[in-house]
């Protein structure tokens, strides 16, 4: 038994270093690497401009502008005004098969202005801010497809490059209306990560979910004199909130309600004719979220006809959570494993623990480990992408990479200051690096290709992917 044990671990062993010797004897993955190491200054600068520009959704052109020159220098061939939205674009470079693609980020969240340090300190009073890393989400994409697109040109490599700007993923979703314009239709695998506290290769799916306004319409009075010739609009806002309350207790640990008062009148000497909220349901599954959006405009239904209102619905878009592929996630977590854990300065650390005190969390730096591939929850908890909306048309493998120490509040001017200094930055090109290792594989291995696209088919099933989304023109103009 012991002996079984002992030659079975001495094989394990073996086929690791066989493994690692594989890595290391890959000439294009190490050029993959070079060439983004020596890009690092200029893909600093690049991801600081966007920094500064601070941008968000639907406006990001400035910084749309920056990446796609910079891409046009380094040869790419640009398409822009994607889906009708200015700030969505392709970069692309090559030609045929296999047209291999990663995403790209860069709009800035409002109210988030900070400054580069480890305490609260807006750089612009009110200002917006990168408190979700978005500009090294760019720049790192942009990096990595950069990397591919030299070694495409020396001929080492073979195929198609795409990077694709992605704007307003924080309001709105610009994904969907790129997916409706049918981007990405040819793409055969598209790569895609995003600014973490932990370095890992993504496999959880995030949530679906839908945003819709809802308005309620009456008649205004004198608040005083006359309310009884008045019907509020406020008061059928009030009763939709209270019923949304109520219903938490019904629903599932797996969904989420939020709301966000738009207009709830003006004076208070005025019973209010108009009223407005922007209403988001989610959950881990779409067929889960579109069951309680349904209740929920029951629940608008409901509380206009108690207050003697009319109401009214408007869908302004939604997303479906993430369609794993394990495939290319493990494809991903070879190179992360080869790359090891990234490495902070004493100086960093230090950044990091005073940002960690003055969040409330414990002092103890980053998370950089690289841990086996999780497993894949059923119901995971987070956030909510519209790469999701991506993964249901291309197999999509992603990535997480630390820009912020462990445990840092996401949305938050913790992340807008680590991503406009040096912590940020060695993230942003640990990704590159890891997303072109990628990439390499994808176009050296056509038999993983080809089982990430088994994967993705088998695990899409017989669904038609529609996008939660209103016909007409993407709503570029609604800066509300
Ligand atoms: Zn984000």
């Amino acid at each position: 038994m012991i002996r079984t044990k002992l030659i079975l671990i001495l094989l394990v062993s073996y086929v690791a270093v066989i493994a690692q010797k594989k890595q290391k004897n890959n000439s294009n993955k190490r050029a993959a690497i070079e060439a983004v190491k020596t890009k690092t200054n200029e893909l600093t600068e690049l991801s600081d401009k966007i920094w500064s520009f601070e941008e968000v959704a639907f406006q990001e052109e400035q910084s749309a502008a920056a990446l796609m020159t910079y891409a046009e220098k380094q040869g790419f061939i640009i398409t822009k005004n994607i889906g009708d939205i200015s700030t969505a674009f392709m970069a692309e470079y090559g030609s045929g098969k296999p047209v291999i693609a990663i995403m790209g980020e860069f709009d800035a969240l409002p109210g988030l202005s900070q400054k580069p340090v480890p305490y609260k300190d807006p750089l612009n009073e009110g200002g917006a801010g990168h408190g979700c890393g978005h500009n090294l989400f760019g720049v790192a994409s942009l990096g990595a497809a950069t990397a591919i697109k030299e070694q495409i040109e020396a001929g080492k490599l073979k195929g198609t490059i795409r990077f694709y700007g992605t704007p307003a993923e924080e309001k709105f979703f610009g994904k969907l209306w790129m997916v409706r314009a049918g981007a990405f239709d040819d793409v055969d695998i598209m790569m895609d990560w995003h600014p973490s506290a932990s370095t890992k290769a993504n496999v959880q799916t995030g949530l679906a979910l839908v945003d819709f306004m809802v308005e309620f319409a009456g008649q205004a009075a004198h608040a005083s004199a006359d309310p009884w010739n008045g019907r509020s609009a406020s008061d059928a806002l009030e009763l939709y909130t209270t019923g949304i309350n109520y219903y938490r207790e019904h629903i599932l640990p797996s969904v989420r309600i939020h709301y966000h008062i738009m207009d709830a009148g003006k004076v208070v000497n005025v019973v209010p004719d108009y009223a407005k909220i922007w209403t988001r349901v989610r959950d881990t599954k779409r067929e889960g979220m579109e069951k309680v959006w349904k209740r929920v405009e029951k629940i608008a239904e409901g509380a206009a006809i108690m207050a003697d209102v009319d109401y009214k619905i408007t869908l302004i878009s939604g997303v479906h959570e993430v369609l794993v592929n394990r495939t290319g996630a493990a494809a991903l977590q070879k190179n992360l494993e080869y790359l090891g854990e990234l490495k902070f300065t004493e100086e960093e650390v230090a950044f990091a623990k005073k940002i960690q005190e003055a969040t409330g969390k414990p002092q103890v730096g980053f998370d950089t480990k690289i841990n086996p591939l999780e497993e894949t929850l059923e119901h995971p908890r987070g956030g909510s992408t519209d790469v999701g909306d991506v993964s249901w048309v291309v197999p999509t493998i992603r990535l997480g990479a630390t820009v912020a120490p462990k445990d840092t509040p996401w949305h938050s001017w913790a992340v807008v200051a680590c991503s406009g200094m040096s912590i940020g930055h060695k993230g942003m090109i640990y990704a590159a690096e890891a997303l072109s290792m990628t990439m390499v594989d994808l176009y050296e291995n056509e038999k993983l290709r080809s089982e990430i696209k088994a994967e993705f088919k088998e695990r899409k099933g017989g669904y038609v992917y529609k996008g939660i989304i209103p016909d007409g023109p993407p709503p570029v103009n609604d800066v509300d």
